[in-house]
């Protein structure tokens, strides 16, 4: 059987969407799963809206997403010679016909349109000059675009997601593809690259759907076979709106920079675009490309929740031991904690982690282990008329140089002993002391944090009440 390839075809106009992420991540599966290849295409024919920070954003956030490709990166930009080649034979076929219609022309065109409440389609005016004008016009100098000759008729085909489509060509008019300063048209420089690339599989976004009704006429011309075609639906936000900025994140730059973990974003988008049997949540790669089939794409528009994925990047921080942790999370590490004990750190990590949702919480989460807490007026009143705590607060201040080594064990007896005599219950006093010693009611527990504070720092604290 025919090795299936697969390609991702991103136009580098802007940062890596989270929606981009899916169809890469969907080609990559379908690739692994049977065995084939998947290609990198960069579509950089737009020389105005293609950017150099747009394509190494692509690159670098497949790579950190271990989305890895098997071929490319192709630029598009550097195979101009293959569109025109490709173009000549259109051009010899009179598939393609030169049009010199200036921008003020067409425009009167669309302005004619749209006061008759038609929508626009060219009049093919060029369509119909002779050989002779045309000649005439190359020799002055004219500007002039090709466009595709749009026969009657229609294009059938079977999607793989979305099943059988049907697309009247009258609803197209004869578009461009290639454009005056000789560039191709995404559409154009799309079918070629498919054909060379010998793309089996082309699987995108739906909202390339319209492009397909295009791409498989200029196939038609080109005799060649067209590839098969599966639609993705596309990812909304919890309104069902288009995924936006309002949402949240949207670019994978964003994430990471959020703190989410490559694992965590492929593991949610998998579970949310498929429909997987149990309820089963957490997915290794093996498992994924296991699982995969495109019939088990979900036919309607996945819904993009941040706090679902946050609650699963949490599950992922979890997993990692205290090592994989700080190595991951070295970026986000407050420098007055890297610049500690790494043995503490370590311990301090392991201490937040059961709190961390994304790596950009541990500053936050760390925060007064250097930092002085700054605390809420009310409650300090609240905790010094609290009797019970202020005479535990007393003693402990009393034996806490007694402690030796200063370690969570031996706190913790100590603190009971006096708990003991006093007949308090620890209940009563852990959320007081884990505000004076942070400034926040959550926190590690507490006799871990007492011993990762150090001695002096919890005097300190807890001297202010007195
Ligand atoms: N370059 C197109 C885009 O970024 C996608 C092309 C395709 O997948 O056919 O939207």
């Amino acid at each position: 059987m025919e090795k299936i390839r697969v390609r991702f075809a991103p136009s580098p106009t802007g940062l890596l969407h989270i929606g981009g992420v899916r169809t890469a991540f969907i080609n990559y599966l379908l690739a692994k799963k049977e065995n084939g290849a998947l290609v990198l295409r960069i579509e950089d024919t737009d020389k105005v809206r293609s950017t150099e920070e747009s394509k190494n954003a692509i690159i670098s956030g497949l790579k950190w997403l271990n989305i890895n490709w098997d071929e490319g990166p192709y630029f598009q930009s550097e195979r101009s010679e293959l569109y025109i080649n490709y173009l000549n034979y259109l051009i010899e076929k009179e598939a393609v016909y030169p049009c010199f219609c200036k921008k003020e022309e067409i425009d009167i065109e669309k302005e004619i349109a749209k006061k008759r409440g038609k929508p626009y389609k060219y009049s093919q005016r060029c369509k119909y000059l002779s050989d002779k004008e045309r000649i005439d016009k190359i020799s002055k100098g004219e500007e002039f675009v090709y466009r595709f000759n749009v026969e009657p008729g229609l294009v059938r085909f079977n999607d793989l997601i979305k099943g059988e489509i049907i697309f009247e060509n009258n609803i197209l008019d004869d578009f461009i593809i290639i454009r005056n300063d000789k560039t191709p048209v995404y559409n154009f420089s799309c079918v070629v690259d498919d054909i060379d690339m010998k793309i089996t599989h082309v699987i995108r976004g739906e909202d390339h759907l319209s492009n397909t009704h295009k791409q498989i006429l200029i196939y038609k011309a080109l005799n060649k076979e067209t590839p098969y075609f599966g639609h993705l639906p596309l990812m909304l936000g919890k309104d069902k709106e288009k995924l936006s900025k309002r949402h949240g994140s949207v670019s994978i730059e964003e994430f990471k920079n959020e703190g989410f973990l490559p694992e965590a974003i492929l593991n949610y988008l998998f579970l949310i675009g498929f429909s997987i049997k149990d309820n089963k949540e957490i997915f290794t790669m093996d498992e994924m490309i296991e699982e995969f089939s495109l019939s088990k794409i979900s036919r309607s528009s996945p819904i993009f929740d941040h706090d679902k994925l946050r609650w699963l990047n949490s599950h992922y921080i979890r997993n990692l031991s205290d090592e994989e942790l700080f190595n991951r999370a070295i970026g986000f590490i407050p420098n007055d904690l890297i610049s500690g004990s790494r043995e503490k750190l370590l311990k301090i990590l392991r201490e937040i982690k059961p709190n961390i949702k994304v790596l950009g919480d541990i500053k936050d989460l760390t925060i007064y282990f250097y930092k002085q807490p700054e605390y809420n007026q009310q409650e300090l009143k609240n905790i010094k008329n609290n009797i019970n705590f202020i005479n535990f607060i007393n003693d402990f201040i009393n034996i806490i140089d007694d402690i030796e080594p200063f370690e969570s064990s031996l706190i913790e007896s100590y603190i009971n002993k006096i708990l003991k005599e006093k007949n308090i219950l620890l209940k009563d006093i852990a959320q007081p002391l884990r505000y004076l010693l942070t400034g926040k009611y959550v926190s590690p527990g507490l006799f871990i944090l007492i011993e990762l504070l150090g001695k002096e720092k919890t005097k300190k604290r807890i001297s202010i009440i007195l």
